[in-house]
């Protein structure tokens, strides 16, 4: 496993990392095992930005024997209310959260302590005066956390980050999707010469790229295989599927990029992005697949993140879309998918339509109105 300089951090991280979000659905011994076993592939860093009690955890106890082998990212701003995420700047809800982080992941630090998602200017605005950014430099200036970094969507707002200069890497959702520019009729001259230049990418975000390389900020990506809908031409923005070689290798041939954190529920996942390493240049050749891909536009879609919580209705809203989807891609409903959808605690038809979730999506998923949808498909 090769591994990148994190920047100004000067952690050296693999080129492949682990997102744990996906941890929770397994047992709790099935996703320690997991953990070891990417260990042993030469993985070496991990993203914690979940608030459950039971994913710190396996996180904890997976590496407590090799702590001083990982880079943990832990994040600042995400806690747990009332067995829900809530992601908030509240220091009543903070700090507790994020001790809690740092007593189940062990060791009494952590290596990146990552300003939690901001996405919007008016967070950016309040969270970096106050009592959020003051405890953030407290845990860096004692050693709490060993690094600052910062999570975020919004290239607008990644820059203003970069540009602190105290904020020292950021955790940036990246795949060829989120990248492409979003008008254009003419996709083969759009990604000609992609590799050499950013042209075809938009332009904002690839100011952001150059900016991260030109102040040694460190990017490490989430989201890059787009929750999975990358794999098949169906659901593929692009009308095309791609490989995670292909897509690892997108997301490290952008400028300032150290580390892609995928999401694995298989030692063959792990396997299949670990294969990077050793393909061909073949292999990850991405810009074939995109230059011949008729093109979709990709906002709306649901990526599974889970940022749309809490539902006052207590409707797992990531779980109903993912369900909404596994099953309008079939001619009728399979029944695995309907009982896997009945055993929510609530289903779609419990959604009053109060688009709270919509305000919190990064992705513009128009929830109330697909819930609805979700709701007539399934009946309930
Ligand atoms: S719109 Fe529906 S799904 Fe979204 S938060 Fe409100 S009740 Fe929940
Ligand atoms: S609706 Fe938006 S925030 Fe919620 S899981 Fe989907 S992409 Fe994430």
């Amino acid at each position: 496993m090769k591994t990148r300089r994190l920047g100004k951090t000067e952690l050296m991280v693999s080129e492949i990392g682990f997102g744990g979000e996906w941890l929770e659905r397994h047992p709790e011994q099935e996703a320690i095992d997991l953990i070891r076993y990417a260990e042993k592939q030469g993985i070496n860093i991990i993203d914690c930005w979940m608030p459950d009690p039971k994913s710190r955890d396996i996180i904890g106890k997976a590496i407590a024997d090799s702590r001083d082998k990982w880079y943990v990212q832990g994040h600042i701003g995400s806690t747990w209310q009332d067995g829900q995420y809530v992601r908030t700047r509240d220091m009543r809800h903070v700090k507790p959260a994020f001790e809690d982080l740092l007593r189940r992941i062990g060791g009494g630090y952590i290596d990146l302590g990552m300003i939690h998602y901001i996405d919007t200017q008016e967070d950016w605005n309040s969270s970096m005066n106050g009592p959020f950014i003051d405890y953030v430099r407290h845990l860096r200036d004692t050693g709490v956390i060993r690094h600052i970094g910062m999570s975020t969507h919004n290239p607008r707002i990644a820059k203003m980050a970069v540009e602190t200069g105290f904020i020292e890497m950021i955790l940036f959702s990246i795949n060829p999707a989120f990248d492409m520019k979003p008008a254009s009729d003419d996709l083969t001259a759009m990604f000609a010469d992609y590799d050499a230049s950013l042209s075809g990418i938009d332009p904002e975000r690839a100011s952001l790229y150059r900016l991260c390389e030109e102040k040694d900020v460190g990017i490490t990506v989430m989201k890059g295989f787009f929750g999975g809908r990358l794999f098949d031409a169906a659901t593929s923005p692009f009308g095309a599927a791609f490989t995670p070689v292909q897509l690892i290798h997108y997301g490290l041939t952008r400028p300032g990029v150290c580390s892609i954190l995928c999401g694995y529920d298989t030692p063959a996942q792990i396997d299949a992005a670990v294969a990077y390493e050793t393909a061909t240049d073949d292999e990850r050749d991405y810009a074939s697949v995109i230059a011949h891909a008729p093109l979709h536009a990709y906002r709306g879609q649901c990526t599974y993140c889970g940022h749309c919580a809490p539902c006052p209705m207590e409707i797992d809203i990531a779980m109903v879309n993912k369900f909404y989807d596994l099953a309008v891609q079939q001619p009728a409903v399979p029944d695995s998918v309907r009982q896997h959808y009945l055993a929510l605690g609530a289903t779609a038809s419990a959604c009053i339509g109060c688009q709270g979730c919509e305000e919190r999506c990064p992705f513009g998923v128009p929830v109330a109105e697909r819930m609805v949808k979700t709701a007539e498909l399934f009946g309930c």
